[in-house]
C-alpha cells in the first residue's frame, strides 16, 4: 500500500470536483432539510448546483429531533416528499407521520448527492458576489477552519446564476445583502424581519408562501425564509422545510429559463 497514492486520490478527486464547481448554475448556502432538498429537485432537474455547509456534518437541525429525541413530525404534504427520497414514515394520528430524524437526514443527503449535487461541508460562506444591476451572481467562501481560527486569511469566489440562503435560523446571506451590500430585500420592510415564538400551525403555512426571490439572484428557504420574512419559529415539525426546498428549486428552475 502507497500513502502517497491515497492522498493523491484525495486531492486530486476534490480538486477536479472544486474546479468544477467555480461556476454553477445555483449554489447553496447550508445543507440542512431545506437546502439539501432543494439540491436534490435541482440536480435531478439536470441543474448544476453546489452545496456549502458550514459544519463538519451536514443535515443542519434535522439530527436532534424535538429536544434530542430524535424523531421528527411531517404532515401529508411533507410525507410526499418524504416518500421521493426514501424516507419512510409512520402515521402516528390523521396528517401526523413519525419520521426517524437520523434517518432522514442521512438518506436527504444521501439522495441529493447521488442525484449529482456538489456538497462541500466544512466551508463557510462569508460573503456574496454582486454584479450588474446589483444581482447577487455568487458566493466567497473559506474554510470553517479559517473562520473559526480567525486567520487573516483571505477568501475564493464561485460565480452561480442564482443563490439559495438555506442558512436557517440566521438567514446568513440576507443578512449579508442588508449589512455589507446595502441592498433591501422584497420583505414589506426591505430589511430582515426576525424570527418570531414558535407557533408550528402558522409557520408550516408560511415557510412555503414565503420562498420567494427575496432580492435579484437571490432566493431565500426554509427556516431563513421565516426569519426573513417575520414568521414564526416551528420546532420539530419538517413538512414545510421539505416544501420550502421543492418550491425553491421549482423557483429556480422557472429563473433560470428567463
Ligand atoms: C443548532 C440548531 C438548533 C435549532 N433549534 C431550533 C429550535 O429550537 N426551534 C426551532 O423551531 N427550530 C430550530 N432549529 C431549526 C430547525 O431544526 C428547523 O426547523 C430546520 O432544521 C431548519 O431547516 P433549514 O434547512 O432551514 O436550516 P437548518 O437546519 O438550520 O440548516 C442550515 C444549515 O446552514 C448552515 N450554515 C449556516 N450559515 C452558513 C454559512 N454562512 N455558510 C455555510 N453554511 C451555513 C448551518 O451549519 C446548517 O447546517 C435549529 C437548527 C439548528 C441547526
Amino acid at each position: 500500500m502507497d500513502e502517497v497514492t491515497i492522498s493523491r486520490a484525495i486531492v486530486e478527486s476534490y480538486t477536479k470536483e472544486l474546479l468544477d464547481s467555480l461556476q454553477v448554475d445555483v449554489a447553496i448556502a447550508g445543507a440542512g432539510p431545506s437546502g439539501l432538498t432543494a439540491a436534490y429537485y435541482l440536480a435531478n432537474a439536470g441543474v448544476k448546483v453546489a452545496v456549502f455547509e458550514r459544519r463538519l456534518s451536514v443535515g443542519g437541525g434535522i439530527w436532534g429531533g424535538g429536544m434530542m429525541f430524535n424523531r421528527l413530525v411531517v404532515q401529508d404534504s411533507g410525507k410526499v416528499i418524504l416518500d421521493d427520497f426514501g424516507v419512510r414514515t409512520s402515521e402516528y394520528a390523521p396528517d401526523y407521520h413519525i419520521v426517524d430524524a437520523v434517518e432522514m437526514a442521512s438518506t436527504l443527503c444521501s439522495q441529493a448527492i447521488k442525484a449529482g449535487t456538489r456538497l462541500f461541508n466544512l466551508v463557510s460562506v462569508e460573503d456574496v458576489v454582486i454584479r450588474e444591476n446589483d444581482r447577487i451572481s455568487g458566493l466567497v467562501l473559506n474554510w470553517t477552519a479559517v473562520e473559526m481560527a480567525k486567520l487573516h486569511i483571505d477568501p475564493l469566489a464561485i460565480h452561480s446564476r442564482l443563490v439559495i440562503d438555506a442558512t436557517g435560523h440566521a438567514c446568513e446571506v440576507c443578512q449579508l445583502v442588508v449589512n455589507r451590500v446595502g441592498g433591501k430585500l422584497r420583505t414589506p420592510s426591505g430589511a430582515v424581519m426576525g424570527e418570531r415564538s414558535m407557533w408550528a400551525e402558522v409557520a408550516e403555512q408560511r415557510t412555503p408562501k414565503h420562498t420567494v426571490e427575496v432580492y435579484p439572484g437571490l432566493v431565500v428557504s426554509g427556516m431563513a425564509a421565516n426569519a426573513v420574512f417575520g414568521a414564526p419559529r416551528m420546532g420539530p415539525i419538517f413538512g414545510g422545510m421539505l416544501l420550502s426546498g421543492k418550491i425553491a428549486a421549482d423557483l429556480c428552475v422557472e429563473l433560470l429559463k428567463s
